[in-house]
């Protein structure tokens, strides 16, 4: 397993093509727009080797034995899946924000259980390639991105009825020895952090459409694969300073960026579905429980950290023994406990597929993400609340320095004896840091915007059964034996 240091290092070896405001990035590691969010993935290293974390950053792999980084695990049973969310939420209190190897670790799982359905269903020979990618993976301890969404075009279409047909990702080219493979990938959380890339379909295809039900892994930095590096709210604070970034040590959010395919040509070994329709539906629906899953865990975490900023906030202001002060905590922890709760409980309540994979509920897994999307920005709209309109006025961290006026901002930010005003600058930084824009929009959309999980949800309920189940008291019959949508 590798060292967070090791990580990083071990990123400097890629040759990406990456573009950030207009210019090519040579150096990635050393970038301040990007190593930021670097030093956040690494997080995921630190809790795989530190010995205060490995009980839950360590697992061991199924397939080789070997002791590997949880986030290349594939989960054999209800512990493991209750281990991914508890580190989860650690890992998101370390950070206060997005470490986004878990988008990887979800897609390798995913893949693993698919593979083994289709070589089942259809006899193809996906799985035995996928198991020695998987292990490979372990071996190296390498970062993946998984990548679904597609560019999408217009929403009412179908991918093959786009006005342009690389809307979503598509294979153009097929020999013996592999296929060409073109398109893109949007929003894609850590993407120019990541040793490789794992493409799935980004929706489910029609039997016409099997150019786009193509699943494939790929370096990094193979050829044809450009990264454009999206733009946060006040990212050009991670150049000028350091105080008045909130969250100096890491990013904000996943560091998302477009993933171009040029042309990309794939070795049939590192191909993992290629035509095969009528499982592209089920590898979404899938690959998006176990990662609606984390969502509870990681925002729980990142939101702990809000928590003890608006806290602390609250004491410096002398407004913390304020009965309504007092309620505005409690709430926000009590919404941060119950999205967590969502988190634990599609893990509990979670069964094992005929490929020996433990599967989250996928009903709790939605709605758990669907709450997370939910309470979230009422977790941040609270902080805001207590914290006070000074989140938003704060000076520049260059007038500390300004000797015209540094000792006013030092008198008037001091909020009594023992309150280092520096400190309260920082706090409230990091508040205005993390209930800003850009962790919202991302809570919100980000494993699916909130409208598929209700679908999800709409569609597996047990409508009838839970008909039957009013109809059995208004009669005062006995109740049915239970069956499905959680009757038991
Ligand atoms: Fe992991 Fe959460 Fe980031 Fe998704 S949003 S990659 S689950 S930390
Ligand atoms: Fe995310």
């Amino acid at each position: 397993m590798m060292t967070p240091e090791q990580y990083m290092d071990s990123l400097r070896s890629l040759k990406k093509e990456v573009y950030f405001m207009g210019n090519r990035v040579e150096n990635i590691v050393d970038h301040p727009a990007i190593r930021p969010h670097i030093h956040a993935a690494s997080v995921t290293y630190r809790l795989g080797t530190d010995p205060e974390f490995v009980h839950l950053g360590e697992a061991r792999s199924h397939l080789t034995g070997r002791p590997i980084n949880r986030w290349t695990h594939i989960p054999q049973n209800q512990e493991d899946l209750v281990k991914k969310a508890q580190m989860l939420r650690v890992a998101g209190q370390i950070t206060g924000t997005c470490f986004q190897r878990c988008v990887g670790m979800d897609a390798l799982i995913t893949l693993y259980t698919i593979t083994w359905d289709m070589d089942r269903k259809l006899a193809t020979r996906y799985h035995d390639r996928f198991r020695a990618f998987l292990i490979d993976t372990q071996d190296r301890d390498y970062m993946t991105v998984g990548a679904m969404t597609d560019p999408k075009g217009d929403r009412s279409k179908r991918p093959s009825q786009q006005h342009d047909p690389d809307l979503y990702v598509r294979v153009v080219g097929k020999d013996e020895k592999g296929i060409v493979v073109r398109g893109a990938k949007m929003h894609q959380t850590g993407a120019v952090n990541s040793h490789q890339i794992l493409v799935m379909p980004g929706t489910g295809m029609s039997s016409e459409e099997r150019e786009y039900a193509v699943s494939f892994a790929v370096p990094a930095d193979a050829p044809g694969i450009v990264y454009v590096f999206g733009r946060q709210v006040n990212d050009s604070r991670k150049w000028e300073g350091k105080l008045d970034q909130g969250n100096p040590a890491y990013g904000v959010v996943g560091g998302e960026a477009l993933i171009i395919f040029e042309d990309v040509f794939v070795p049939w070994e590192r191909v993992f579905m290629c035509g095969e329709t009528e499982f592209s539906g089920v590898l979404v629906d899938r690959f998006a429980s176990y990662h609606r899953q984390n969502y509870g865990a990681c925002k729980a975490g990142n939101l702990d950290v809000l928590i003890g900023a608006s806290t602390s906030v609250s004491e410096m202001h002398g407004v913390l023994k304020a009965g309504h002060v007092r309620d505005k905590l409690a709430e926000m922890a009590h919404l941060v406990e119950t999205m967590y709760s969502g988190a634990l409980a599609c893990s509990y309540h979670c069964s094992i597929l005929e490929s020996g994979v433990a599967f989250v509920d996928p009903i709790i897994a939605n709605t758990s993400k669907y709450n997370t999307a939910r309470y979230y920005p009422e977790v941040t709209r609270l902080a805001q609340d207590v914290a006070g309109g000074f989140i938003a006025t704060i000076p520049s961290e260059q007038e500390l320095d300004n000797p015209r006026v540094a000792a006013y901002i030092r008198k008037f930010y001091k909020t009594g004896e023992s309150v280092d005003p520096v400190e309260r600058i920082k706090l409230g930084r990091l508040i205005e840091n993390m209930t800003g824009a850009t962790p919202i929009v991302e809570c919100m959309h980000g494993a699916g915007s909130p409208q598929a999980q209700r679908v999800v949800v709409q569609r597996s309920i047990d409508w009838n059964g839970k008909k039957q189940l009013a109809r059995s008291i208004v009669e005062g019959a006995e109740i049915p034996s239970a069956s499905g949508g959680h009757t038991g």
